[in-house]
């Protein structure tokens, strides 16, 4: 039996949840990419990206994937969507919402989508509770490098695809649907903000959270946390609420992640709380202007969005208008960090007492989490293995930093891998990374990408994971 791509139908997604219009454009995509000449680099034609390497000159068109970025189908009986790999989790959200339910996790950015944040790995403050998105994939459409379409689940006979997907960056394939799982929502998250003098409280805090799923009475739907200091942090713990005393609106002259430090209770509605971070992007649009006052007022309240400080900060990277100021000033040149790195909770104070010296940048995001319900013996993650049953806690950081005389551009990037690695932690590769070749392979299975690769991009024409995330390829 034959699909409408003309080629056999074993292991396509079943026909019966994709509508035509999908397998149509799905036909249309393979025969684009049967069309790249051998060699010839291949990249997704996105819009948006959160991506924060900055690849190079090429200017190769890219594979037109517009027609992957929208939702499929909701089924609030199955609690479950099918939705198409490009869709943003603003639409994803905003469509889900609807039947009053959400995906376990939702990213922080509104342009993340679905399939970057399965290949590239997602986090949220319900990852405690629901683990990494790609946890709540039930099954995958890929077109794989060597040009098939097949359909992984992780029990099929593409099962290694779909555990090797997560943190492959889109070196193996491309995902074209996923079906995920949905949970219910209630029309409000109560939060509370618990202040903490050490990180040795915070981080006993998190562990406890762990244990009782709350904190102070206080259900532990929603933990994440910020820390402006070694004696000044904060975790948040939301829980849903059916009622909102008041409504807090950050999208308007407050700044969210002021109010953490303000008074010690908030509620937000279930779509404002998604978002919250993603007006200022957390605090870094404040390098932009956009949290002075009067910059605020005439910033179009539209535009006050991570895509737009993202794109005004790709234009600043593609030509050096900061760098060139820097060096007029005479003053030395500053390198990008922007990383998010995992840390067993058991050393996330370590972790911060390092960090504060040797990097020093404020405020730091932290952010619990555990995979969900994996059972204890299996380690299904190969290309981002973490412990089954451990708590980790994701820190993020993102700006620059003035190098020191004498140091090159990776000073920093290349002592936070070191320590990452030495606490027994993991570092995300959405942003740069300075790791020798072999010491890359050890720390991302390199035996089990290379069968994958093998199997599903045999002449290589997707570039390779460690090309892509260390060499920027
Ligand atoms: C300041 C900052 C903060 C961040 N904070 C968070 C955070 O708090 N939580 C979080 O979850 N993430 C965060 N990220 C990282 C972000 O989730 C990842 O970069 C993610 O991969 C971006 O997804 P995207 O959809 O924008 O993909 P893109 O940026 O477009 O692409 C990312 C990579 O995935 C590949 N790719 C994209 N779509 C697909 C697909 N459908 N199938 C296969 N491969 C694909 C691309 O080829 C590329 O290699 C942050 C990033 C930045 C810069």
């Amino acid at each position: 039996m034959t699909d409408v791509t003309g080629t056999s139908n074993r292991g396509v997604a079943p026909r019966r949840k994709l509508p035509p219009a999908h397998r149509a454009a799905v036909a249309r995509l393979q025969h684009d990419y049967a069309a790249i000449p051998p060699g010839s680099p291949v990249r997704l034609a996105k819009r948006t990206s959160n991506l924060f390497r900055f690849p190079g000159g090429d200017a190769a068109p890219g594979l037109d994937v517009s027609a992957f970025n929208r939702v499929l189908s909701v089924d609030p009986g199955s609690r479950t969507a099918v939705v198409g790999g490009m869709t943003t989790y603003e639409d994803l959200a905003d469509a889900t919402l609807a039947y009053d339910l959400m995906p376990l996790v939702v990213p922080q950015l509104k342009t993340i989508t679905l399939g970057g944040a399965v290949t590239g790995l997602g986090i949220e403050s319900t990852s405690l509770r629901s683990g990494l998105p790609h946890e709540s994939v039930t099954e995958m459409e890929i077109l794989t490098g060597d040009g098939r379409v097949v359909t992984a689940t992780d029990d099929n006979e593409h099962a290694a695809l779909y555990r090797g997907f997560p943190n492959s960056y889109g070196s193996l394939g491309y995902a074209l649907a996923l079906t995920i799982e949905l949970e219910p929502v209630a029309p409000y998250v109560h939060l509370r903000h618990f202040h903490f003098g050490t990180p040795e409280a915070c981080m006993d805090a998190v562990a406890q959270i762990a244990a009782d799923g709350s904190y102070h009475g206080h259900r532990a739907d929603f933990v994440d946390g910020t820390a402006f200091s070694l004696d000044e942090m904060y975790l948040t713990v939301g829980a849903f609420s059916d009622v909102a005393p008041w409504r807090s609106d950050y999208t308007r002259e407050r700044i969210y992640y002021r109010s953490i430090r303000g008074p010690k209770e908030d509620f937000l509605t279930i779509r404002d709380y998604l978002w919250r971070w993603d007006t200022d992007w957390f605090w870094c649009a404040g390098a932009l202007g956009v949290q002075n006052p009067v910059i605020r007022r005439v910033w179009p309240r539209r535009y006050r969005r991570s895509d737009t400080y993202r794109k005004l900060i790709a234009l600043d990277r593609k030509y050096g208008f900061s760098a060139t100021l820097n060096a007029r000033r005479g003053l030395p040149s500053r390198e990008y960090v922007a990383q998010d790195v995992d840390i067993p909770v058991g050393r996330g104070a370590e972790f911060l007492r390092w960090f504060v010296p040797h990097v020093g940048m404020s405020p730091v995001w932290l952010c619990p989490m555990r995979l969900r319900g994996t059972p204890l013996s299996k380690q299904p993650w190969p290309l981002y293995p973490l412990h089954p049953g451990d708590v980790y806690v994701n820190f993020g950081f993102w700006g620059t930093r003035s190098l020191p005389p004498g140091a090159g551009d990776g000073h920093y990037n290349r002592l936070i891998e070191e320590e990452v690695t030495a606490l027994s932690g993991r570092k995300g590769l959405y942003s740069s990374s300075f790791y020798s070749e072999e010491e890359f392979w050890a720390l991302h299975n390199g035996t089990e990408y290379a069968t994958l690769k093998d199997d599903y991009d045999h002449q290589g024409r997707l570039a390779g994971l460690y090309e892509k995330c260390v060499r920027g390829k």
